[in-house]
């Protein structure tokens, strides 16, 4: 037979039907199939997932996916079934039961595939199940979560080293986008590799332009980029508000735009996401909600009206940008107190030990679980609904959830889409009973129980649709008769919503049982302000190549200039400025015109000035006193050097 390495091509084209791989991608192919443990750094979108996925399809035996967020699981799965390959995912959104077939396909069917939630490998379900599958490879996505290192540790993903011992030589493949020296260190200890492997890819985006803007007129400096630069773009905004009035804003100026924010009913966002998709919105004005698993490539610019919380999430949102190779251009706005507002926030987001323990409290009553009660139960958490209900602020929860799934009590999921839930609540003779008395719901009733068996004991998915088809209602009918029997006590019925999922690790606690460890706090604390500092600096920075700065964060030692950036280019125009000289005189002038440039963008102070145009202190200071003389340019109050308009 071929050996698996030889048909790693056939295997692209046959099921993506593509001819090259990206770079590094084949070396992690190969070294997966090699049988080593490697791990794998590659940015966003780069192209991890083909890289377990080929050398999967390639040979024998089932690929084990541990993956952290639900949504993409969904997406992943979709992904492989539309190309008819037998894939499952289990995770803390399905029933005991689906979870059951779903492990025994695994077993006994020709699965290739199996997403699995973290902390689903600690239930006995998954133990008993995974020592029987034909495991060929691990595949760990999103692997720095396993490090306390990393700002998104996940107790749970300590138990892959469990799995690793029950499934003796089987080579793992560790994927992220993200780890610094440290994280990826913890990553290979963690997972007990055999040797230390790294393969990495470049966060270099030689098409990207990246640029940063001080300004207090950020809708004027939006305007601006929108006339300048065509195409369709995306607008991030911190709050749900922000994104509306912004879109009505580019709206009056003639500019067709959307908001778009987790506040919206999930038909209104996916219209919305379409008719940008379709180009029929040009610009998406948006939280950082949107963007997640969207691929269009054509994104001309991303602007940012805030600073994210870290570079990571600059680099990912900005990097939506000028997937197709063709200029593009990513730009930050930031006004002159933008840190100051965002540490205030930062401090009333981490909320102190006492109050993280009242969120429990608060929590598992609002879920209805009493002490003792709520062990590996999952349950749907709308965390809007409960902030509103308790008067909570929305980040100082999420941030006591993180603190409290750290601690391994719980596991909050992304948000996604939960099918209708029904339940009866009455006997099968009961039913009976009622269906003699009130024949306008037999009919509909008997359609229910034939399509959901099960439905007595426990919450059975259904869909909507699917009972319009078979009744011979309007979807909107059978809704009324599904609130109809609910409203009878009939049945149970959650109807069909976006929401994250809770899923307790342990039973509830008393209060004066719950350990929150000082070390994650304090650890979580620092690694937060340590992250948003490094976000701050970018956009201080005025010297440095922004690409470059970016490459640095993301572990390359010695990155190269961009060319591109906003910094690059006035350096490029200096240089030229000075080369073109002839005269000094003609020189001073060129000199002239680069700085008038240079601050027409944002005020600077001359330290800056003299990196930006790369020239001596001297000639510099002459340069200025002469623009300060004519009037050209002032000493603005905070000290730096702006122009008069
Ligand atoms: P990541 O997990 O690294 O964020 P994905 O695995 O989701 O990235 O891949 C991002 C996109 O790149 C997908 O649309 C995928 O089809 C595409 N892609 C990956 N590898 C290749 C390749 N060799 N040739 C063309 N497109 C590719
Ligand atoms: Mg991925």
């Amino acid at each position: 037979m071929e050996p698996a390495s030889d048909k790693i091509y056939d295997t692209l084209k046959r099921y993506w039907g593509f001819t090259a791989f990206r770079p590094v991608q084949e070396q992690i192919i190969r070294a997966a199939l090699e049988g080593r443990d490697t791990l794998a750094l590659m940015p966003t979108g780069g192209g991890k997932s083909l890289t377990y996925q080929v050398p999967t399809l390639a040979r024998e035996g089932l690929c084990i996916v541990v993956t952290p967020l639900i949504a993409l699981m969904k997406d992943q799965v979709d992904h492989l079934r539309a190309r008819a390959i037998p894939a499952v995912a289990i995770h803390s959104g399905l029933s005991p039961r689906q979870i059951d077939i779903a492990l025994d396909n695994c077993v006994y069917g020709d699965v290739k595939f199996l997403y699995v939630a973290p902390e689903r490998l600690a239930t006995e379900a998954f133990r008993l199940r995974v020592v029987r599958m034909n495991v060929s490879l691990i595949a760990v996505d999103e692997a720095h979560c396993i490090s306390q290192w990393g700002y998104d540790f996940r107790p749970s993903y300590l138990r892959i080293a469990e799995l690793r011992e029950k499934l003796p030589g089987v080579p793992v493949l560790a994927l992220t986008a993200s780890a610094t020296k440290l994280v990826a260190d913890d990553i290979m200890r963690h997972l007990k590799f055999t040797e230390p492997h790294i393969l990495r890819s470049s966060f270099a985006r030689p098409n990207l332009s990246y640029s940063v803007r001080r300004t207090d007129d950020k809708n004027g400096q939006l305007l601006r980029l929108v006339h300048n630069v065509p195409g369709s773009g995306i607008v991030y905004m911190r709050t749900r508000e922000g994104t509306e009035q912004t879109a009505d804003f580019l709206r009056q100026e003639g500019i067709p735009a959307a908001a778009y924010h987790g506040g919206l009913g999930h038909a209104e966002r996916s219209l919305r996401q379409e008719e940008w998709l379709s180009g029929k919105v040009r610009v998406m004005v948006a939280t950082n909600a949107f963007g997640m698993g969207i691929d269009k490539p054509d994104v001309r610019f991303v602007v940012h009206y805030a600073m994210c919380d870290s570079l990571e999430s600059y680099y990912q949102e900005a990097g939506r940008a000028g997937r197709d190779g063709q200029r593009a251009y990513a730009l930050l706005l930031a006004a002159s107190d933008d840190s100051d507002r965002i540490a205030r926030r930062f401090e009333q987001e981490f909320p102190p030990l006492d109050k993280v323990k009242d969120i429990y409290e608060s929590v598992c009553s609002y879920l209805q679980v009493g002490i003792g009660d709520g062990g590996e139960a999952s349950f749907l958490f709308n965390i809007h609904d409960f902030c509103a209900r308790e008067h909570l602020y929305s980040g100082t929860v999420l941030s006591a959830l993180k603190l409290l799934q750290q601690n391994g009590y719980m596991t909050l999921t992304d948000a996604q889409d939960n099918p209708a839930r029904v339940m009866f609540c009455v006997s099968r003779d009961e039913l009976y009973k009622l269906r003699v008395q009130r024949d306008e719901l037999d009919h509909f009733i008997r359609t229910l129980l034939r399509l959901y068996n099960g439905v007595f004991t426990e919450f059975r998915p259904i869909d909507e649709g699917e009972l319009a088809t078979w009744s011979g209602y309007t979807v909107e009918r059978v809704k009324e008769l599904l609130k109809r029997l609910w409203q009878l006590r009939v049945i149970r019925y959650i109807p069909s919503n976006r929401s994250p999922i809770l899923f307790l690790n342990e039973e509830r606690l008393p209060r004066t049982d719950l350990y929150i460890a000082p070390e994650t706090y304090q650890r979580r604390q620092q690694l937060m302000r340590e992250r948003f500092e490094q976000m701050v600096a970018y956009a201080a920075n005025d010297s440095e190549c922004r690409g470059a700065v970016l490459e640095r964060y993301f572990g390359e030692d010695d990155p190269a200039p961009c060319g591109v950036c906003d910094v690059c280019l006035a350096r490029k125009r200096a240089a030229k400025a000075a080369g073109a000289s002839g005269t000094p005189e003609a020189e001073a002038a060129a000199l002239r015109e680069t700085i008038l440039r240079r601050l027409a963008q944002s005020p600077a102070d001359p330290r800056q000035l003299a990196a930006d145009t790369a020239c001596t202190p001297e000639r510099l200071a002459e340069a200025v006193r002469e623009l300060l003389g004519n009037g050209k340019i002032a000493t603005g109050k905070d000290g730096l050097l702006e122009i008069i308009p």
